[in-house]
């Protein structure tokens, strides 16, 4: 197995200081997050496409419906657990001196494998945020109140605190990871084919700035062009494979 490292890469992941990681869907997906893409019965929620019923349209129409549908979303994620992936992940960001992690994906994987700090482009679902001031909160499973919740701060109107359809990704939260890009030596775009922009530009910022670029997947994106090296396979049975850091000293 972990001959499926080049030792190119492996030389190049003992000798980094400076790394950086995007994650998105396929690694969730491997904990049985469901993606709500693609089309299918899931991804239609009381007869609303899944992309009307989460999108900043619908804050605006219907807040009430947009909670049942993120409470009903909360639900199937608080039954899913970490892979692997979400471990192994956890683990590297004790190997580099500067090492950051961004994904795509908000269903807090990352945060209950161990990861400490982690930049999230999309937000966070088991996160509120007030309409009005701005104050955030983090939601359990257990909670159960009237919707949508009331902020402490001001007692306004709250809702799911992540990116919907027709909103912006939060521009600090990008610009803090197109920086870490900018700054790394290697970079990894793991179980996304990033084709969404912004976010997909982050590999290339990286590229761009000479970094060596990694991409983790199954099969090969619109990515690989840009990568200097392709890993295929599940995120959850590759990342672990980079463990073994001193093989060397077998010898
Ligand atoms: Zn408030």
């Amino acid at each position: 197995m972990q001959a499926q490292i080049p030792a190119e890469l492996r030389r190049r992941f003992r000798a980094a200081r400076r790394v950086c990681v995007l994650t998105g869907a396929g690694v969730s997906a491997e904990s049985g997050v469901p993606t709500f893409r693609g089309g299918g019965g899931a991804a239609v929620w009381k007869g609303m496409p899944f992309d009307v019923i989460s999108s900043a349209a619908m804050i605006e129409r219907d807040l009430k419906s947009v909670w049942e549908w993120f409470d009903y979303r909360r639900d199937l994620i608080g039954s899913v657990h970490p892979n692997p992936a979400h471990e192994a992940l956890a683990r590297w960001q004790n190997l580099f001196g500067d090492f950051t992690l961004v994904t795509q994906n908000i269903d807090g994987l990352h945060q209950a494998a161990g990861s400490r700090e982690v930049i999230e482009l999309h937000g966070n679902i088991w996160r509120a945020k007030c309409m009005a001031c701005g104050a955030t909160e983090m939601l359990s499973l257990e909670q159960t109140r009237l919707r949508p919740p009331a902020c402490v701060e001001c007692g306004s109107e709250m809702r799911p605190d992540v990116v919907l359809f027709g909103e912006m990704l939060p521009m600090q939260d990008f610009t803090k990871a197109a920086n870490k890009a900018v700054e790394c030596e290697l970079f990894f775009v793991v179980g996304t084919s990033a084709l969404v922009y912004p976010a997909a530009s982050l590999p290339e910022i990286a590229k761009g700035a000479g970094a060596y670029v990694v991409e983790v997947n199954p099969e090969p994106t619109a990515l690989s062009a840009v990568c200097d090296e392709t890993l295929s396979g599940k995120a959850g049975e590759v990342l672990p494979l980079f463990d073994v850091r001193d093989e060397d000293t077998l010898f």
